[in-house]
């Protein structure tokens, strides 16, 4: 039994269709819809660590190097092909032993009261797509994060 689902998710095939980046350390993947929610919120992504590290503090140097300019390189993916006013970045990860960082980016004319990046996704008019919007979202992600 695989006890950590980023660990099992790096092992599914199915799951290789979100990413947008990786490299030797790191994967960045575009978040999908969870369970109780019919469609995602758009341009959701989060970069993990390949390597099973708990969370801060546990990632090595070449990890945390990775890390930073990777999530770097998507925020601003994010704000040129996506229109992304701001993005948001936090780690949680006390749910999950696995490193994880969520970037989430905020669009313009998001109400003040949903600024936060755990409120977002709560504002009833935010944007949000299934799978054909999420697939180009995807490629122009990756194009950006490839072609440069
Ligand atoms: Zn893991």
């Amino acid at each position: 039994m695989e006890a950590c689902f980023i660990c099992k998710k790096h092992r599914d095939a199915a799951a290789q269709s979100d990413v947008i980046y990786e490299d030797d350390y790191v994967r960045a993947s575009l978040m999908t819809a969870r369970a109780e929610e019919r469609l995602a919120y758009l341009g959701y992504a989060v970069v993990e660590t390949k390597r099973h590290a708990p969370g801060l503090g546990d990632l090595n140097a070449e990890e945390a190097r990775a890390v930073g300019e990777t999530m770097n390189r998507v925020s601003a993916a994010l704000k040129e092909t996506q229109s992304a006013e701001h993005v948001y970045a936090f780690v949680q990860g006390d749910g999950v032993p696995h490193f994880h960082i969520h970037l989430v980016p905020r669009y313009a004319g998001t109400p003040p009261e949903y600024r936060h990046p755990m409120n977002l996704v709560h504002w009833p008019d935010a944007k949000r797509g299934g799978h054909e919007a999420l697939q180009g979202i995807r490629e122009a992600l990756q194009a950006r994060l490839h072609g440069s």
